[in-house]
């Protein structure tokens, strides 16, 4: 057993032929092992990630029958039109992240797949899930540069419980919970789901975003979750074969 980080190309709301598939693979997924998932922006494009447990033979391509990374390679493979799960040897790249919020999950917790990543240059989104016999459980954390407006407000305006970590501390996590993970899981009452890039018409629409007015990123959060459903031969994948975050 051994934690294993991989790039999710070609997985996206416009490929995902099976979402009640994917949802049910996940929950089993979870009563068994834990996962994380990860959404990073860098400049307008986005990359998701996946980590998971795997095996030894995981990074030869040579799984162990009952590979936890072996059994979700196939279930994305049967939940969407094309998606491919690519090693990332020696984590992600380092960023210079100065704003991090860790964040749980309220009883009105909407789903981060809606928060708008692209308000941010520079920006990870990871949440990290595990499953008990009592149900899901996920912690997330929101790390971003300089510019774009408050993470902990963007979160609390999905009704997500905020912790804005201290700088170094925060970076430090960040930089590195990819491969760890999340403290204080809460109950998570949606399905389980994966990250993965927005549509890049979606991008592209983004203006300013309100910097104080929480109220407004939620609605604004909602319709971009709406339109992301709604999307279909517009959408492309935004960052195909980016390996330099
Ligand atoms: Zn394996």
């Amino acid at each position: 057993m051994t934690r294993t980080l991989w790039r999710l190309d070609g997985a996206h709301a416009t490929t995902l032929a099976e979402p009640i598939r994917l949802a049910q693979g996940l929950r089993l997924h979870l009563e068994h092992t834990e996962l994380t998932t990860v959404l990073m922006q860098l400049g307008d494009q986005q990359q998701a990630y996946i980590g998971a447990t795997g095996c030894e033979g995981c990074a030869h391509g040579r799984c162990t029958p009952g590979c936890y990374v072996e059994l979700l390679r196939r279930l994305l493979r049967a939940c969407f039109d094309a998606s491919t799960l690519c090693a990332v040897a020696g984590g992600l790249a380092r960023r210079p992240y100065r704003r991090v919020a860790l964040a749980w999950p309220t009883a009105q917790t909407e789903p981060l797949t809606s928060l708008r990543l692209a308000a941010w240059p520079d920006a990870r989104l990871i949440v990290h899930w595990r499953g008990s016999k009592r149900g899901i459980a996920c912690a997330a954390l929101l790390a971003v540069g300089s510019d774009g407006p408050d993470p902990a407000a963007m979160l609390r305006a999905a009704h997500w419980q905020t912790w804005v970590l201290p700088g170094r501390l925060g970076a430090k996590l960040a930089n590195g919970s990819s491969l760890s993970l999340l403290p204080f899981a809460r109950a998570w009452s949606h399905a389980p789901t994966l990250l993965w890039p927005q549509p890049s018409e979606l991008l592209r629409h983004d203006i300013s975003p309100p910097m104080h007015s929480a109220a407004s990123d939620a609605n604004g959060a909602q319709a971009l979750g709406t339109l992301v459903s709604q999307l279909t031969a517009t959408a492309s994948a935004v960052a195909e074969g980016l390996d330099t975050f």
